[in-house]
């Protein structure tokens, strides 16, 4: 069997798993303030003792970026809201899920439950000195996204309806003003934060394989250097959870479009050997004569569209070392994560969320 793929020129190996996610870069961010000894006992002591309800939503940050006090920043995970449609285990009290996208299956009262959970734990926290909440002094802005290339400007404070999601279409939003949270929905696309730190500028990118196509993230950073003075120094990136190229296999099409528009779309493809146990097991049963890639037994080509958008961020002037990526892929842990395509479509939306702080 190996010989034979060796004879195409091809390798075989086992449908690349998550090797146990690195949070490289990256943590929770009780796990990262809880430095001394004193902060972790405090900490300790407000972690969920048996058959207590949960603890509110798991919000993912960049440690790197705790420095910006006026910064408000994270993504979110499925745990942490009231939703129940897409675990039933989730009914138990307390367990519920954080949809924060309008989905069929789910009441639109439970998504503002679960945004409004959100935001008060990204603004409010829950190791933050007590201090009166904000969140009630941020808007939430979101888009209709459209898989395009299509960056807006969010200003201002906007009617309720306005700010919701069917007003504005597009896939990038920029914002100056405190007071303004973008937020990105995604279950397997790249949502991508930016932040000019010396103007204190913030924007926020959902890139799937036809934004990222679409070079959503290198026009949006070229638009906060061309229309708002950002210098590539003062500029650092972050990519959320999505899916990753263990997971995510795509059509030769796909291919075809990347290699067009980019020099280097080579490096963001990797063929790779799906392992079926019946055929690992009788291999025998499934030879054909077909040449490589015409059989079942034939690569499945896996696209990286985090290293495709970290060379976009690279490309349009962001240092590399200012570059953070979680790694985390949706599809590998949907235990963690909504996953459209581990999951089949049925699932929630998680936001990836940046804004300045009022
Ligand atoms: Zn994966």
């Amino acid at each position: 069997m190996d010989a034979l793929f060796r004879l195409a020129g091809l390798t075989r190996g086992p449908h690349r798993k998550a090797t146990a996610p690195s949070e490289s870069g990256l943590t929770r961010k009780k796990k990262t303030v809880s430095t001394t000894k004193k902060q972790r006992a405090r900490a300790a002591s407000k972690l969920q003792k048996p058959g207590q309800a949960n603890t509110g939503p798991e919000i993912l940050r960049v440690p790197q970026w705790e420095q910006y006090d006026w910064l408000i920043h994270g993504f979110s995970t499925r745990s942490g809201g009231v939703s129940t449609a897409y675990r039933p285990g989730a009914r138990k009290p307390g367990c519920g899920e954080l949809n924060l996208g309008p989905t069929a299956a789910d009441s639109r009262d439970n998504v503002e439950r679960n945004r409004a959970l959100f935001a008060h734990a990204l603004l409010d926290g829950t190791d933050r000195k007590a201090r009166p909440s904000q969140t009630k002094k941020v808007q939430l802005r979101l888009l209709r996204q459209i898989h395009s290339g299509l960056v807006r400007r969010a200003t201002g404070r906007v009617d309720a309806d306005a700010a919701s999601e069917e007003s504005l279409r597009g896939d990038g939003m920029i914002a100056t003003e405190p007071g303004t949270l973008l937020g990105i929905q995604t279950a397997d696309c790249i949502p991508v934060l930016v932040v000019d730190v010396r103007q204190r500028i913030v924007a926020a990118f959902h890139a799937g394989w036809r934004g990222t196509l679409a070079r959503i993230v290198e026009r949006g950073v070229g638009c906060l250097r061309a229309e708002f003075g950002s210098r590539p120094g003062d500029l650092t990136a972050a990519i959320g959870p999505g899916i990753g190229r263990c997971c995510y296999s795509v059509g030769e099409e796909v291919r075809t479009e990347f290699d067009s528009q980019f020099a280097y779309a080579d490096a963001l493809f990797e063929e790779v050997f799906d392992l079926d146990p019946i055929k690992e097991k009788y291999p025998m049963l499934f030879l054909t004569a077909r040449a490589p890639g015409h059989s079942n037994l034939g690569p499945s080509l896996h696209l990286d569209l985090v290293e495709a958008n970290r060379r976009q961020l690279m490309d349009a002037g962001i240092a590399p070392e200012k570059i953070y990526a979680l790694n985390l892929c949706t599809a590998c842990d949907t235990r963690r994560f909504f996953s459209h395509r581990a999951e089949q479509g049925f699932t929630g939306r998680m936001i990836g969320a940046i804004g300045i702080r009022p």
